[in-house]
């Protein structure tokens, strides 16, 4: 999509510190990091968030779920933990609409999801 953020980072038209990528995915630094470990993985199509997931997009999803595990064992995470949040829509929180899973580790986030 020609003004999504994450889709010119997934087209490399804006640059990005890549963790991880394959033919359907990329994950990158989040750029505001809130812990150690902070990585963003998207499709590399517009999806605009779960809601929109379907038969249609459907690999690029199962695609990001693998490459979360994948992100975990680069970035070193894998075997403490770490959490994986998708923001949906204004009550969520999503500021960027394009499909994203926040991939949050290096420290002992404690059980409370929110403030
Ligand atoms: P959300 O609120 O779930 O839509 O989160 C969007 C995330 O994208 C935030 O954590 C931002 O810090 C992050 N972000 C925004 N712009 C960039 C960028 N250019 N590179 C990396 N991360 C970004
Ligand atoms: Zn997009």
């Amino acid at each position: 999509m020609q003004d999504c953020l994450f889709c010119k980072i997934a087209s490399k038209q804006i640059s990005s510190k890549i963790i991880y990528e394959n033919d359907f995915v990329i994950a990158f630094n989040d750029i505001n990091p809130v812990a150690p470990v902070h990585v963003l993985v998207i499709p590399k199509i517009h999806i605009k968030d779960l809601n929109n997931i379907g038969k249609e997009n459907e690999k690029y999803v199962l695609e990001c779920i693998k490459a979360i595990k994948e992100v975990a064992k680069i970035t070193g995470i894998c075997d403490d933990g770490y959490r994986v949040i998708s923001n949906t829509g204004e009550n969520g929180g999503q500021v960027i609409p394009h499909l994203h899973f926040h991939v949050i580790g290096g420290k002992n986030l404690g059980a409370k999801i929110v403030n």
